[in-house]
This record gives structure tokens, C-alpha cells and sequence, in this order.
């Protein structure tokens, strides 16, 4: 795993994905080496990077065009990108023009996740992997319903990660923001 102090930030990119959520979203997608990868949202490429190890081919998305420079520094810093494609878009419009996905990350949808759904939902291949990250409460909700009415039976795990600080006299638990993961599989 990355560490979360190596990735190169920016100020109006969020991200990278904390290291215990990258690791959990790693073992729930079920990654191999012949998965074609698609990253929706990719903010500063913490899940890009990962995937970029792991899987056949990414594809990462995301409207913000400091979010691609950025994505493409630390893909570059970590010695990745040979399989890496970066689109500069909104997801649910550069969506459209893939197909044949193995596993759809959504890390961003702003007002677009219904509709990114939709055309996940076409272009996945069976037991083809969903997962989205929620930060919002309505997202989380908003997620839920979208699965459901595509037919899928979803899954929500919401994660509380405290580190400790070691300190001279004691440890200090400093805790993350919670985040939901919520999956779904293609039957
Ligand atoms: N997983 C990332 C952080 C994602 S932050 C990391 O590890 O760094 C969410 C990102 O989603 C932001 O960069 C935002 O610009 C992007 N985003 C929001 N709505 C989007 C949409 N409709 N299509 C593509 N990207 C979107």
C-alpha cells in the first residue's frame, strides 16, 4: 500500500483516499491482473495509483482539470501510468465512450450519480464490481436507492479509522472522517 504521506496534494483537489479505505476497497473489488478499471471521480489518484498495481488497465475521470495534473504527478512519482488512461470530463458523459469495465470506482459524482450509474450499469461485464465512496449522507441514501432500482442488492459498510500519535506520554487516537463504501456485484 501507498502511503498517504507520499501522495503530491493540491489545494483545491481532495484526496488522496486514506490508506485503510484504499485497502478496503482493494479487497472488495476482488482486483486481477485482467481487470479493465474504471475511476471515476480520481481527485488526486490515491485509488488510480492502487489500481494501477494491481489491475490490466485504469481509466480515471474527473471534471476538475488540476485533478487529472495532479493524478498524473503521482502516477509519475510512484513509477505508474504505463496503463493509465486520464479523461478530463464529467463521468457520466466520458462514460459513455467505455466499455467492457471489470470495476467502477465512484470516489465523485457532484449532482451526476444517478446518471453515472446508468451507464455503469451498461457498460459493466457480469460480475462486474461497483463501489462508491460516500462522504454525504445523501450520497450514501442517493447510492442505496440508484443499486436497488437497477436491480442490484448493495451493500453499505460506513469506516471510523482512528491513528495514533505516539507521543512521550501516551498515545493520542486521532480520527478520519467517516466514510461509507457501498458495493454492489453484476450478476
Ligand atoms: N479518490 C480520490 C479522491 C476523490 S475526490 C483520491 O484518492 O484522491 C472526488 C473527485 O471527484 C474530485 O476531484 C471531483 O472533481 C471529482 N468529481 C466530482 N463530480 C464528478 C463527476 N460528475 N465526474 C467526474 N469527476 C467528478
Amino acid at each position: 500500500m501507498l502511503d498517504d504521506k507520499d501522495f503530491i496534494k493540491s489545494w483545491d483537489v481532495p484526496g488522496p483516499t486514506k490508506e485503510a479505505i484504499r485497502a478496503i476497497i482493494l479487497y472488495k473489488s476482488e482486483v486481477t491482473s485482467n481487470d479493465r478499471v474504471v475511476d471515476c471521480g480520481c481527485g488526486t489518484g490515491g485509488i488510480t495509483c492502487e489500481f494501477s498495481q494491481r489491475a490490466k488497465e485504469v481509466i480515471s475521470i474527473d471534471t476538475n482539470p488540476e485533478a487529472i495534473k495532479v493524478t498524473s504527478k503521482n502516477l509519475k512519482k510512484f513509477g505508474l501510468g504505463d496503463n493509465v488512461t486520464l479523461i478530463n470530463d464529467d463521468g457520466s458523459q466520458a462514460l459513455k465512450d467505455i466499455s467492457d469495465i471489470d470495476i467502477a470506482i465512484v470516489g465523485g459524482s457532484g449532482r451526476q450519480l444517478e446518471n453515472i450509474l446508468d451507464v455503469v450499469d451498461e457498460k459493466l461485464n457480469s460480475k462486474g464490481r461497483i463501489i462508491i465512496t460516500a462522504i454525504l449522507v445523501d450520497t450514501k441514501v442517493e447510492a442505496i436507492n440508484k443499486l436497488k432500482d437497477l436491480g442490484y442488492n448493495p451493500k453499505i459498510m460506513e469506516v471510523n479509522v482512528s491513528n495514533g500519535r505516539v507521543l512521550d506520554r501516551g498515545v493520542l487516537m486521532i480520527s478520519e472522517n467517516p466514510i461509507a463504501i457501498i458495493t454492489a456485484k453484476k450478476r
